[in-house]
């Protein structure tokens, strides 16, 4: 249930002589010993990714499609195993696990539609000319991809990759290799040729550092957090490399008075709960209109505090552990700030005794913007809840932060929902719902939340270049 880990470079998988150690963060336990490339074996992906590239550029959209296709409904096929693997390296419950493949192989089919669909244009001309815009492939792709989602963020990346014609080098998190492997073995059974698809591990700066500068690495596309994915950048930029960057959120969510709060608290403790609140597009400070504070909080609280906490293989459990040890000490400081700054812990604050990386899920009421949370995404099971006078009060609190990736609101008032859609700093805006994104709509941030979109017709965008082609009947 755990596979081999290995490096995949050129079509094949290769194995090294240093190793990372690969930790169950619910048992602490080591499943395996992941290869650490090195530089050479980054030189033989970037000279496999050259000639991959070379070959699927020039290979045809429909073809293309068929491959992905094809390796999508092998990954639904093997769902479980997939799902069983993540469950072990990341500790997320098991059910959200297979949704997560599912999510994955749909990320795939969505693109692989749109390599169809990377639609060019003709601009009118004095007759005995053509203006024609090509879109093609941007080159070799450099991604790095994190530990949360250890199937769907590879995903992400490799389809836009694959379905633009680009060949592509993906650093996936050494935290969570089993996803990306998977996803390899898929496409290779798939019949992808080799070079195209190509998966390495390692010290994520070193690698970052030997690929960026390449030449024939014409994007860079990360996902992780805004510290990070600045260092790309500016990485990136010394040679004019475009990037494509899906960085930190600190989703804000709007209850305003007419709302069923009933049906919010308990959507939003869900919510926030799912994948320990280790994602970027998680619900996570609650701007609550002040006549139905009292009760929002008391029932988001009432069902925080029945989260089912334990190992994500056991039946019933609605939360797993953090996915590595940095982040419960990195949650505990947030916590205690809160606190000290005068903050009520009305549920949970601090990790669970015992083996593995779990941590009570928590919510703070009435955290002063002092705290460091209120700035700081925490990416754990931890809420704010704070009550606000106004919709005027709750959009300048939920603009009051350096990040603009998801935003949600529980209103039906059309003046709210028009006043908010205008004003809320967010690439994504949910009203009514907690899901932020589809394979079939745009996914990305505004201010330093990143650049670029994932997904939607918006999706091929990062991967290919325009080119303009002015041809003239005569020579003039
Ligand atoms: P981190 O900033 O150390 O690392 C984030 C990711 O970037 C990891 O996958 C890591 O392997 C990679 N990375 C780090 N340095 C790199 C480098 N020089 N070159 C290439 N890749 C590099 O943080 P962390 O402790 O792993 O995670 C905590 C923070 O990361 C969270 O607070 C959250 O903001 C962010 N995060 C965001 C997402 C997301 O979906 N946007 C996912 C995971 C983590």
């Amino acid at each position: 249930m755990y596979p081999d880990l290995k490096l995949f470079i050129a079509g094949e998988w290769r194995d090294t002589d240093s190793h990372i150690p690969v930790i169950n963060p619910a048992t602490e336990e080591v499943l395996g010993q992941l290869p650490r490339a090195r530089l050479s074996d980054l030189d033989d992906a970037l000279s496999a990714a050259e000639r991959g590239l070379k070959l699927w550029s020039a290979t045809s959209p429909r073809d293309r499609a068929d491959i992905i296709l094809r390796a999508a409904t092998l990954m639904r096929e093997r769902q479980e195993e997939i799902a069983q693997s993540i469950t072990r390296e990341h500790g997320k419950p098991l059910p959200q696990a297979r949704l997560e493949v599912i999510r994955g192989a749909e990320f795939f089919e969505w693109d692989a539609g749109e390599a169809m669909r990377t639609y060019g244009r003709i601009i009118p001309a004095a007759q005995g000319h053509k203006f024609a815009v090509h879109h093609q492939p941007i080159g070799v792709v450099a991604a790095f991809s994190p530990w949360n989602f250890p199937m769907s963020q590879p995903a992400r990346k490799i389809a836009g990759a694959l379905a633009s014609g680009c060949s592509i080098i993906l650093k996936a998190a050494e935290e969570t290799p089993a996803g990306a492997i998977h996803i390899a073995r898929a496409f290779q059974d798939a019949g992808l040729p080799a070079g195209v698809l190509n998966l390495v591990f390692g010290e994520p700066s070193e690698i970052s550092a030997h690929l960026i500068p390449q030449d024939p690495v014409r994007l860079v596309a990360f996902t992780g957090s805004t510290a990070v994915g600045r260092h790309l950048t500016g990485l990136a930029s010394q040679h004019m490399t475009s990037v494509l960057m899906e960085l930190g959120g600190h989703a804000p969510v709007i209850v305003c008075e007419d709302t069923d709060v009933d049906a919010a608290a308990v959507s939003g403790a869900v919510r926030k709960m799912r994948n320990a609140g280790q994602v970027c597009t998680s619900p996570t400070r609650f701007f609550v209109h002040e006549t139905v504070f009292e009760d929002f909080a008391a029932r988001f609280v009432a069902r925080a505090a029945k989260t089912i906490v334990g190992n994500g293989l056991k039946d019933g459990v609605e939360m797993g552990p953090l996915a590595n040890d940095r982040r419960v000490p990195a949650l505990s400081e947030l916590v205690e700030d809160a606190r000290n700054k005068g903050a009520t812990v009305a549920t949970g604050g601090g990790a669970l005794s015992g083996s593995g990386y779990f941590f009570q899920p928590t919510v703070l009421l009435n955290v002063p913007d002092t705290a460091r949370i209120m700035q700081e995404e925490p990416f754990g099971p931890v809420a704010v809840i704070n009550p606000v006078p106004s919709l005027d009060a709750a959009i300048a609190a939920a603009n009051a932060v350096p990040y603009g990736l998801a935003g949600y609101a529980f209103t039906n008032r059309a003046d709210y929902i028009d006043q908010m859609i205008d004003e809320v700093e967010v690439g994504n805006l949910s009203i009514n719902t907690l899901e932020a994104s589809m394979p079939e709509t745009p996914f990305g941030g505004v201010k330093s939340s990143g650049y670029g979109r994932e997904g939607g017709s918006e999706g091929l965008d990062n991967y290919m270049t325009v080119k303009h082609v002015w041809h003239s009947r005569k020579i003039v």
